[in-house]
């Protein structure tokens, strides 16, 4: 009887301990998800630094302005840097226009 009880909290045991297990891995696969994720981050943030430093410093940052259009980002002021997708967008337009700049497509 006692022994059939041990036997029983001793499946009971290797049940909770394969849930945490689970859990577990679950935890690791979102840290590594978080990881990959804040590494594009990161390196995203690091070419718009670059982006923004050069068209700080004069004429060289229009090709690169031009380029993160063309790569999908709003350049626009009121949105700068922000994801445009494939909308267009007057306030990009307009700016492009002005700087002399002509959008692919
Ligand atoms: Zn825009």
């Amino acid at each position: 009887m006692s022994n059939n009880l041990q036997v029983e909290a001793g499946g009971m045991l290797t049940v909770a301990l394969a849930e945490v297990e689970g859990q577990l891995n679950e935890v690791i696969k979102e840290v590594r998800r978080l990881r990959t994720k804040v590494r594009f981050l990161e390196e995203e943030n690091k070419r718009l630094r670059t982006v923004i430093v050069s068209a700080e410093q004069g004429d060289g940052g229009h090709s690169q302005l031009l380029q993160l259009y063309n790569e999908g980002f709003h350049i626009c002021p009121p949105h700068f840097a922000r994801v445009r997708g494939g909308e267009g967008c007057l306030f990009c337009e307009s700016f492009l226009e002005k700087k002399g700049l002509k959008p692919n497509g």
